[in-house]
């Protein structure tokens, strides 16, 4: 089968490889029929990853048919539309217990497309398929699924839960990004009274009006603290979800936050920021950090199919897989492209 292959940093792909077999009773075999590429798959590409070593299939989405499942699998089998989610889930350690599956001690958590052979693939072999791989209900489109894959989840579990959302709170959302629109569209669902997105690119906050932003914030051109403190009678915001990942964008969380104010970090940080604890000592902040654990899918399954969420937004690009090396640099000059996610199908 054709696969995008990890060939080292600079280098990825299209490259023949073996079909993927079984090698566990918990394992199925999915016929890819949509992917996508993720920003953590640039960062393998620039040799950021250092648990991907060359040879590697790429990609942790996707969204296809089961072919094949292995003996132990009850939850899915042949012909099923299934889901395949970013995380896999062993479904019986501590963590996967209590559906903190990104911490999974039991083989699974992030390993699609990092230890494991991916997604980027015509065919994946799906480890734990039984808490992994996720039956599609039958109105649901392929590509709207996929941006549950990792996407939504990531946005919402990591940003607007963990950060807890309220009725009537101001939210701002640092960064509109993939991550930061999924965070505003899935904030929504709790009304909020106001968001407000940051970002230093134009483009993007265009973007964030589309996905429920009510006011935006160039913060190359002004400083967005006044404006969230006029929101917010004068306090300051009650949420804060930073999508950017730099180390700026952390302290201008801090900043941007009312005392008592839950900050939630989704951004992916390659660098240390600083956390000014002599200042923030008595402002009672509660900062939260994490990875997407994908144990909302079903929940955000059912907001699909029931038409309240509508992730179709976030596709800015389509191509056939033949296409995926062009698909990848596309997605990487994303400032020039207004790529957000781009779908690849057969
Ligand atoms: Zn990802
Ligand atoms: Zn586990």
């Amino acid at each position: 089968m054709r696969a995008m292959v990890y060939h080292g940093p600079g280098q990825t792909a299209l490259t023949d490889v073996r079909d993927p077999e079984m090698t566990d009773e918990a394992d199925a075999i999915v016929r890819v029929e949509a992917t996508t590429i993720c920003g953590t798959d640039l960062r393998i590409l620039a040799g950021e990853v250092s648990s991907v070593t060359p040879g590697r299939v790429l990609g942790h989405e996707a969204v296809g048919t089961v072919v094949d499942v292995g003996s132990a699998v009850r939850t899915v089998g042949p012909g099923d539309r299934v889901l395949v989610s970013a995380v896999s889930a062993c479904g019986s350690c501590r963590y996967c217990r209590v559906a903190r599956y990104g911490q999974c001690l039991g083989g699974g958590g992030w390993v699609l497309g990092r230890t494991f052979d991916g997604a980027q693939a015509e065919y994946v072999r799906v480890p734990f398929a039984d808490t992994s791989a996720h039956r599609l209900p039958g109105g649901v489109a392929d590509e709207e699924a996929l941006m549950l894959s990792e996407l939504l989840p990531a946005g919402y579990e990591v940003g607007v839960v963990r950060a807890g959302v309220w009725p009537g709170d101001v939210v701002v959302v640092i960064g509109s990004g993939p991550v930061g629109l999924a965070a505003m569209m899935t904030a929504r669902l709790f009304s909020p009274s106001r968001i407000v997105a940051v970002d230093h690119a134009s483009s993007r906050l265009g973007a964030a009006r589309e996905f429920g932003a009510d006011i935006t914030v160039n913060n190359a051109v002004a400083d967005p603290v006044p404006t969230v403190r006029q929101v917010s009678g004068g306090l300051g915001a009650d949420v804060v979800i930073e999508a950017a990942g730099r180390p700026e964008t952390i302290e201008l969380a801090l900043r941007l936050g009312r005392p008592g104010a839950r900050i939630a970090s989704v951004g992916l940080h390659g660098k240390p920021a600083a956390l000014h604890l002599d200042e923030q000592l008595t402002s009672d902040i509660t900062l939260t950090t994490g990875l997407a654990d994908t144990s909302s899918v079903p929940a955000l399954l059912r907001l699909l199919d029931s038409g309240q969420l509508d992730p179709r937004k976030l596709i800015t690009h389509r191509f056939a897989f033949a296409e995926f090396e062009h698909a990848y640099d596309v997605f990487a000059s994303s400032a020039d492209t207004g790529a957000l996610k781009v779908v690849l199908t057969p």
